[in-house]
């Protein structure tokens, strides 16, 4: 079975957990402020399948870390560490 990746119906609303304090990144470009996904703290469902928690995001291959938001933490940054130890338990 595979598992479909949610799309949010309600603005700031999680459609996996029901989380309503979802967050995004944003980064004024002088001409306007661009918004990265949304995320969930909670659960870690993104609205970009590719950094969804339960899919292309979390802990990869090489020990980094892909945030729901479309952060990257390099591998040895003691954030990701903890977080790869914490997805092995
Ligand atoms: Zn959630």
């Amino acid at each position: 079975m595979t598992t479909k990746h949610e799309t949010m119906t309600e603005e700031g609303t999680c459609p996996r957990c029901g989380e309503k304090d979802l967050w995004r990144e944003d980064a004024d470009v002088g001409v306007g402020i661009i918004y990265g996904p949304w995320g969930c703290p909670h659960c870690g469902w993104s609205e970009s399948e590719e950094y969804d928690l339960k899919f292309g995001g979390g802990v990869q291959d090489n020990g980094s870390y892909l945030d729901p938001y479309g952060g990257l933490l390099p591998a040895g940054n003691p954030i990701a560490k903890m977080l790869s130890m914490e997805a092995r338990k």
